[in-house]
């Protein structure tokens, strides 16, 4: 029977007996806020308390529970000698040990000459057996509570086991009783469990550690739908009706017939996606996938002028100042010819260019305007917005995505650009509500680059060749990877090796880390740009999308320290120019076989899609790092790897067989994972 009311489970945890504001603090720090989140935090393992031991059996070292009389109760009067209760069944003794324990609370659970049932870790002392504040004290009519397997979670300081089970106890043994949102035929034909049985065999079963489990793979099933759900609603609720644009491409025809290269299939292919989309009279919500370099800013500035040439204006978005003005300058010489009026803002506008620019927007005169995030401000009005560019927008999660397209208003298209290759299964989960477009050729000059690899012992033989590059005026990126999760010691590794390259090449080296201020990273790149310096030491917090037409090399330290989709956007930075482009990955000694499979990938193919879906394949083998830093934390539960099926199901199922269902079925589950305040469900 479900004792808990089902909204009572979406209360912060401090609606349960025993958590006060401190043990609701520690449970904060592991994520656990609401009552809900303790059915999602799943043990990890059990520990066997089910046997009682008799005395002459115990085995030292391990958790054991005994059931034994107390004899004694010693509480010596002299500072740090520990309280003694000593105890004894037909077989032996034992002393159960309590440092800094009170007295009268000892006395209350070991009443002399009773019986009690004690659980805890055994050692041997002194020729005799004891537990050191064992785990569990009780009565032998409480045995039962005890003595049996119990779900071990992963705790944090300030909660031990006991505490900890008389508080999750309290919600996993009194689920609320709920309608499942999946049938029963349905649950049975893709071998699941239903929900409620599912949550009670993962806390009361050893089925949690096993990720392929039917209660395991119920929570993924529910975790992936979740996830799918939200994004179908967002895109319900943005792909509405607008205007549409008319326009005859004139100024994109004529911008093209004057670029300096010919467009690839590639690009023409998408630039009519998007012209299909700028017509219709639904908003577009759209995003281009390609790899750095491939030519998406182009085909987003052609669209504007379509957009342009309807009579809206277009902003375009990227993630940093340095970025936004490269695109800018790309812009300018594209509609040089042209009577459309672009210009550029960022925080660092100064404040009379700025009111010149606010006013020409809201008047209209400016077309396109080009920046920051300064360009979603509320005092910037524009006349009559028809598009919105976003680029590098792989660091925005759905409910910025959603909000950036309420900004545009009714009649504005939307269009993300994104260099983060993603494989097909991850696709949907990241870009289930967009439409998506990939650029998948590269300009035909384009000159593959070369990658090279080495061991880090051998960088003694880099240097001449470093020198060769420094002599001819070439630019060199140094990669350190980040070692731990630590901006310290990211540091000290980063400055550690710019010490060593600033000693080979003084002052033509220049060093960029996590904690420089934005300005100084700025003025670094900056400096880097303009040929001032010819080395640039770096943890991984370069932009990938920024120009850098005259670095034709990057070393890459510790490359097995990266995904593969990451070390192949790091050497995109490379190779933009005329120049070879080339790319050194220095490794520590001793490769894993998996490593040296994925250097192969790497030097084999320049296919950033292709790279993704290996890099996953191969991820399988343990080498989680690199997903994890490039930030794809969608799911608690499902692995795209071993859940693949399940990923597939659901998909299916959102978007097929569910499709005209009453949706409100799922709103228990979109609060399970915290989607409701997404998609802006209050009640269920
Ligand atoms: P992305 O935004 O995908 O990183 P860009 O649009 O910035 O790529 O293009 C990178 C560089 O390649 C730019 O200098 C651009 O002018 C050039 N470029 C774009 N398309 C082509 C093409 N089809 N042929 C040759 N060069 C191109
Ligand atoms: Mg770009």
């Amino acid at each position: 029977m479900g004792l808990l009311k089902k909204n009572f489970i979406f209360q912060d945890v401090n609606e349960l007996k025993g958590v006060g504001t401190k043990l609701s603090r520690y449970l904060k720090n592991k994520k656990i806020e609401k009552i809900k989140d303790i059915i999602l935090h799943l043990p990890y393992s059990e520990t066997d308390r089910s046997k009682i031991s008799e005395l002459n059996q115990l085995e030292i070292g391990k958790i054991q529970t005994i059931k034994v009389i107390v004899k004694k109760l010693n509480f010596p009067r002299i500072r740090n000698l520990p309280n003694r209760i000593m105890c004894e069944d037909d077989t032996g003794k034992i002393d159960i040990i309590y440092f800094n324990s009170r007295e009268g609370y000892l006395r209350k659970i070991f009443p002399l000459n009773e019986t009690v049932i004690i659980s805890g870790k055994v050692n041997f002392f002194r020729n005799k057996y004891q537990i050191t504040n064992p785990d569990y004290v009780t009565t032998i009519d409480n045995q039962e509570y005890v003595a049996k397997n119990i779900p071990k979670y992963n705790l944090t300081k300030g909660i031990n086991e006991k505490k900890y089970r008389q508080i999750s106890e309290q919600v996993t043994q009194n689920l609320p009783v709920i309608e499942d949102w999946l049938s029963e035929k349905f649950i049975k034909q893709n071998n699941l469990l239903n929900w409620n049985d599912a949550i009670k065999k993962l806390h009361n079963s050893d089925e949690s550690k096993n990720n392929k489990s039917k209660s395991f793979r119920r929570i993924v099933f529910d975790e992936i739908c979740a996830n799918f759900l939200t994004l179908s609603e967002n895109r319900k609720r943005i792909k509405k009706e607008k205007k549409n644009k008319v326009f005859n491409e004139i100024y994109a025809k004529r911008i093209i017939k004057q670029l300096p290269f010919q467009l690839t299939k590639s690009q023409k292919k998408v630039l009519d996606e998007i012209n299909i989309d700028l017509k219709s009279k639904e908003r577009m919500f759209r995003i281009i996938q390609g790899d750095v370099g491939s030519g998406k800013t182009i085909v987003s500035l052609i669209s504007m002028a379509n957009v342009i040439e309807a009579k809206y204006q277009c902003a375009l978005m990227g993630p940093t100042e340095i970025l936004s003005l490269q695109h800018y300058e790309l812009a300018k010489k594209i509609f040089k010819n042209s009577s459309i009026k672009v210009e550029f803002l960022s925080g660092k506008t100064d404040p009379i260019k700025k009111r010149e620019i606010l006013s020409g927007i809201k008047n209209g005169e400016i077309n396109l305007l080009i920046g920051t995030h300064a360009l979603f401000q509320k005092k910037i009005n524009f006349k009559k917005l028809g598009f919105v560019v976003i680029d590098e927008q792989h660091k925005f999660g759905v409910k910025q995505r959603s909000e950036l397209a309420q900004k545009g208003g009714s009649n504005c298209d939307v269009l993300l650009m994104s260099a983060t290759p993603i494989p097909r299964t991850m696709m949907m989960s990241n870009y289930g509500d967009m439409d998506i477009s990939k650029i998948t050729e590269k300009p035909a000059h384009r000159k593959k680059i070369i990658t090279l690899s080495k061991p880090e012992k051998k960088i003694q033989e880099l240097w001449p060749f470093i020198k060769k590059q420094v002599n001819e005026g070439n630019q060199i990126f140094w990669v350190c990877p980040l070692i731990e999760e630590s901006q310290f010691l990211d540091f000290s590794s980063a400055k550690r090796k710019f010490d060593l390259i600033n000693k080979k090449f003084p002052n033509l080296v220049g060093l960029i880390h996590g904690s420089l201020k934005k300005e100084e990273k700025e003025n670094i790149i900056k400096s880097f740009l303009t040929k001032k310096i010819s080395i640039l030491v770096s943890t991984t917090v370069i932009e990938v999308g920024i120009d850098f037409p005259n670095a034709n090399l990057i070393v890459i330290e510790n490359a097995n320290k990266f995904g593969l989709s990451q070390l192949h956007q790091l050497r995109g930075r490379v190779g933009r120019g005329t120049k070879q482009g080339m790319c050194m990955l220095l490794f520590k000694e001793g490769l894993s076989k998996n490593a040296v499979k994925r250097i192969k990938i790497l030097k084999n193919s320049d296919d950033g899609f292709y790279i993704a879906e290996e890099d996953l394949k191969l991820r399988g083998f343990g080498d989680l790092t690199g997903y994890q830093q490039s930030g794809n934390k969608n799911f608690k539960f499902a692995d795209p790897i071993i859940h693949e099926d399940l990923f597939k199901l659901a998909e299916k199922y959102i978007y097929q067989t569910d499709k005209y269902s009453d949706q409100s079925k799922y709103n228990f589950l979109l609060k399970l994972f915290d989607k409701a305040e997404i998609i802006n469900i209050k009640e269920f």
